[in-house]
């Protein structure tokens, strides 16, 4: 790791702290409430920990075999680190979710509902949850349709899970501020506080709608070099 690119993920950083403090104060919302989850996945150790030196410390992976590779070491490093769950999940790796992260903002069916909840149950460690809602209804897409999220909420509190919010991935190359609006107008039918919404190319209108958490990749790393 040259100090040049040190420098570049670090300013970078600052550059995103900027960006949301100016769409905060527009949406004349506190920029403090908002959390920067920089997604490092595929990133290698060496490219997250300048990021890890100049402070953040919220990270999102969407593999949890990955996180399991990367992040105990980096942990043992910086003990406060918060990692979030943002890709889809299998059932059968509830256990390793709930004993790995902080977060997770993929929960989209009954079925890992359950697991989850009995993870958590076996474990008395309880992880905050966002339900992904399919908020443009895509076919092809993960999360839960509109229809039903009023019952997976239903079988999410039966489980004990504690939900703290909606997450959605808004249908690509269209306007995406109505279907953040929409999520967080379903939030607030469901008194949920949480909004996990907008990445490198919409942060800014995410927060305007009022986004809690936004997640963050090729704005903070760069391009990936592989698809994922
Ligand atoms: C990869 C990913 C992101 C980050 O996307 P960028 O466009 O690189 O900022 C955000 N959310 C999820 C669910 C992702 O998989």
């Amino acid at each position: 790791m040259t100090e040049a690119t040190q420098d570049n993920a670090a300013a970078r950083l600052r550059d995103i702290n900027g960006r949301m403090a100016s769409a905060a104060q527009l949406a004349r919302r506190e920029s403090g409430t908002i959390e920067l989850v920089a997604v490092s996945k595929t990133r290698e150790a060496s490219e997250i920990r300048p990021l890890l030196d100049a402070g953040h410390r919220a990270y999102g992976e969407n593999r949890v075999q990955e996180a399991a590779a990367k992040w105990p070491a980096l942990r043992a490093e910086y003990p406060d680190v918060r990692l979030h769950l943002i890709g889809q999940l299998q059932s059968n790796k509830a256990d390793e979710a709930v004993a790995l992260f902080d977060f997770i903002h993929s929960l989209d069916r009954p079925s890992l509902a359950v697991a989850l909840g009995r993870a958590m149950r076996a474990t008395g460690k309880l992880v905050p949850c966002f339900v992904q809602v399919n908020i443009g209804d895509e076919p092809q897409k993960g999360g839960c349709p509109v229809a039903e999220l009023p019952a997976l909420l239903g079988i999410a509190q039966a489980e004990g899970i504690p939900v703290m919010g909606l997450m959605c991935l808004p249908p690509a190359d269209i306007e995406p501020a109505p279907f953040f609006a929409l999520l967080a107008e379903l939030a607030a039918r469901h008194a949920l506080g949480g909004l996990s919404m907008g990445m490198s190319d919409d942060f800014a209108t995410a927060i305007m709608l009022g986004a809690t958490h936004i997640r963050i990749g090729t704005a903070l790393f760069g391009e990936r070099r592989r698809a994922v």
